[in-house]
């Protein structure tokens, strides 16, 4: 239903929670978070309100990138197991996705025989695939990509790789995304920009098909080919 990203200095569960906060006018069954610091990633996850996250997520957990998600769920009951963000099985990669793979299970019967799923949603099968697909590769970026042009469906997600706190992938097709641009050293996504009018009001459009990999220091838009792409911002306005 909603997705938030942030990378950058600042306190982000702080960040990421008041981002879902403005999301919760749509709707939502459950909520989490995953913060990634010196000690690896930290992921928080519930069924119900933001305020019950805000409860179940460790204040002493300071970190200055992740990703976080309000879900709506369509594949799997809501409950804790099925609240996003989903992880793969090394716990390596770890993912928040809005909208609906069309052919998880084809993706499952082909690529992830022998793979424990620990959800029942479609979106644990994205992860699990990147994971597969990077044993293959090698180079997260490349099987990022590769994972995206595999997936029919509407999807717009966000993932983290525990062994890279500089990076968070993104990319979208047939649901809104956005990416916000900090102006000392930090960078957003999100479904809305509602969200994160809080840290910035300069946001980057992304076409269907499109990754983004996006640093503190900068953003750089892709083709699902590895070729760049130039975008100009635009500057969201507050609705009166
Ligand atoms: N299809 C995913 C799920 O059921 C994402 C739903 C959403 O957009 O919140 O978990």
């Amino acid at each position: 239903c909603g997705i938030v990203g942030y990378i950058g200095h600042q306190d982000t569960k702080e960040v990421l929670l008041k981002g879902l906060e403005k999301l919760e006018y749509r709707g939502y069954d459950s909520a989490g978070i995953s913060v990634l610091n010196d000690n690896g990633v930290h992921v928080f996850k519930v069924k119900g309100r933001i305020a019950t996250l805000r409860d179940a997520v460790d204040e002493d957990v300071h970190a200055t990138m992740g990703i976080g998600h309000t879900r709506w769920a369509t594949h799997g009951a809501p409950s804790k197991e099925n609240a996003h963000p989903h992880q793969s099985t090394s716990g390596r990669f770890t993912i928040v996705h809005n909208g609906v793979i069309e052919n998880y299970v084809d993706l499952r019967n082909e690529y992830l025989q022998g793979v424990q799923l620990k959800s029942e949603t479609d979106t644990e099968v994205i992860v699990q695939l990147l994971e597969k697909l990077y044993d293959q590769k090698g180079n997260v970026s490349e099987a990022f990509r590769k994972t995206i042009s595999l997936l029919h469906g509407s999807y717009a997600v966000a993932v983290i790789d525990n062994e890279d706190p500089d990076t968070i992938y993104v990319a979208k097709n047939k649901s809104p995304l956005l990416v916000g641009l900090g102006d000392n050293g930090f960078n957003v996504v999100s479904s809305d920009s509602m969200a994160m009018l809080q840290v910035t009001d300069r946001f980057v459009e992304l076409m269907d098909k499109e990754v983004v990999i996006v640093k503190r220091e900068g953003v750089e838009i892709q083709k699902l080919d590895g070729t760049r792409v130039e975008r100009e911002h635009f500057v969201a306005e507050l609705d009166a």
